[in-house]
């Protein structure tokens, strides 16, 4: 049973609900529920600060956000919590302050109730690569629930939460989304603040909402979006109201198709169940205009090797000697790098820590890294084009639904193109929101995703409220 934070907030204010309540239930059903491994850590504490709120309430003075149940995925700092980022390296550290966007969320009564499992260091598509074992998606529990996020997807989805956060550096808050048939916003780079978010690629990491409406990721977004002194790359720019830009007509957008998206490589279900809504689009007075995207093919390589750069270079500061697990019993200094690295670090980042060095190394740096680079300011380029004649641009999440688990374990590159339609807005910058619009034969979720301009979150929120409004009719 999933619900709204839009719902329950009615219930909250008009006191059938309390948020003491409402923090008991979402905790009993995450324990009852442990088997998807949603979560690495369930607090407590949350009883006290529902308590805290419900204070607020009777007092007529709650915040905007009062009641809301919030995982975190566990690569966001939480003040006292341990943040492991799904890594044994960092199994026990914890961090000592808390995000800007625990912040702003707990300011506005938001209640966290635990800390979301997740791909290790989010490197990865389907959340097998945890430390603290897989995680299972709640429409089929034999099935991946996507990642890196993961955690947070199969919480929303399976009810034990209101709202999660995830990050997406390449496609984890949208494509666990689609494979769990919830929502998911990846705002644009530089909207959300990232201070207090553990670094993967920093040029494309950003925090976003996984949730069961269009609604409650526009409402989060209001509250924790916007400038922060402490993050450099966090945007100027006032934050739209997303909440009452959400129910304008939908008739006067231009939405674009990008042929290149539909094409080949897709499951036939998902062609059709998005092709279907973009008929009903047209049906409802959006414009629909074919555009095209013609280096879609190039942005998987140049993703994995400016990612796995980055990576390379953020991930250097688990040295044993700074942050989290040390191998004990060695004297030398060098060894003690090399084991407590060797030791700490799963399979798929040490792949990533091994590519992006090569590609950054001498000799290579030109042939690769560079390249990938001019290939990025060349996706940048194709988005803008198209966005000189439409106001959004409609595809696919994923090329399938959600895979077995084990499927594709074996075969990474098979995995890194389950990002296929995913990486080109990181790689661009821009936002994108993923959104459940059927199912396929097995059942299983289908998602929409739909791209915007740079600082345009309003314009695909209101299409994606708009689709999310007419499936309920
Ligand atoms: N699946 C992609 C990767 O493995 C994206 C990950 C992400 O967005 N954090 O890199």
């Amino acid at each position: 049973m999933t619900d709204t934070y839009q719902n329950f907030r009615k219930r909250l204010l008009n006191g059938e609900a309390s948020c003491r309540g409402v923090v008991e239930n979402y905790l009993g059903r995450a324990r009852s529920k442990s088997n998807l491994n949603a979560f690495l850590q369930l607090f407590d504490e949350s009883i006290e600060a529902a308590e805290r709120v419900d204070a607020k309430v009777k007092a007529g003075n709650p915040g905007k956000l009062a009641g809301l149940v919030l995982g975190v995925k566990d690569i966001i700092a939480v003040r006292g919590k341990r943040l492991t980022c799904g890594s044994r390296i960092l199994e026990d550290f914890s961090s000592v302050y808390d995000a800007t966007v625990i912040e702003r969320l707990e300011a506005e009564d938001a209640i966290i109730i635990g800390k979301t499992n997740m791909d290790e260091f989010a490197m990865g598509s389907s959340t097998e690569f945890s430390a603290f074992g897989p995680v299972l998606n709640p429409v089929d529990t034999e099935r991946v629930p996507g990642g890196s996020s993961g955690g947070s997807a199969s919480a929303v989805a399976a009810g034990l939460c209101h709202v999660a956060l995830g990050t997406d550096t390449g496609g984890s808050i949208r494509q666990p989304a689609s494979f769990c048939g919830v929502v998911g916003l990846k705002p644009t780079y530089g909207r959300v603040s990232r201070y207090g978010l553990v670094a993967f690629a920093s040029s494309f990491d950003v925090i976003g909402p996984i949730s069961n409406s269009v609604y409650d990721s526009a409402l989060i977004m209001e509250v924790m979006a916007g400038h922060d002194e402490r993050d450099s790359t966090s945007a100027e720019r006032p934050v739209p109201s997303y909440t009452s830009l959400l129910v304008r007509e939908a008739g006067g957008f231009t939405v674009g198709v990008a042929k290149e998206a539909l094409s080949s490589g897709i499951a036939d279900d998902v062609r059709q169940t998005v092709e279907k809504q973009i008929d009903d689009l047209r049906g409802a007075g959006v414009k629909i205009k074919e555009v095209s995207l013609p280096h879609l093919d190039y942005t998987i390589p140049a993703y994995y090797i400016l990612a796995t750069a980055e990576a390379s270079s953020n991930l250097e500061r688990y040295d044993g000697a700074r942050y989290g697990h040390r191998r004990q019993g060695v004297d030398e200094l060098e060894e003690m790098y090399v084991e407590s690295r060797s030791e700490g670090f799963g399979p798929e980042v040490k792949r990533r820590i091994m590519l992006g060095t090569f590609v950054l190394s001498a000799g290579y740096y030109d042939a690769y890294y560079k390249k990938a680079q001019r290939v990025r300011r060349i996706i940048k380029k194709d988005f803008d084009d198209a966005f000189r004649d439409v106001d959004a641009i409609v595809m696919p999440t994923a090329p399938t639904t959600a895979f077995k688990i084990g499927e594709k374990t074996s075969d990474p590159v098979k995995m890194y193109l389950s990002d296929i339609f995913t990486v080109s807005a990181n790689l661009a910058g821009i936002p994108g929101v993923s959104i459940p619009v059927g199912r396929d034969s097995s059942s299983l979720p289908i998602g929409l995703q739909l791209l915007g301009r740079q600082f345009e979150e309003e314009t695909i929120l209101t299409l994606a409220n708009h689709i999310e409004q007419s499936l309920k009719s």
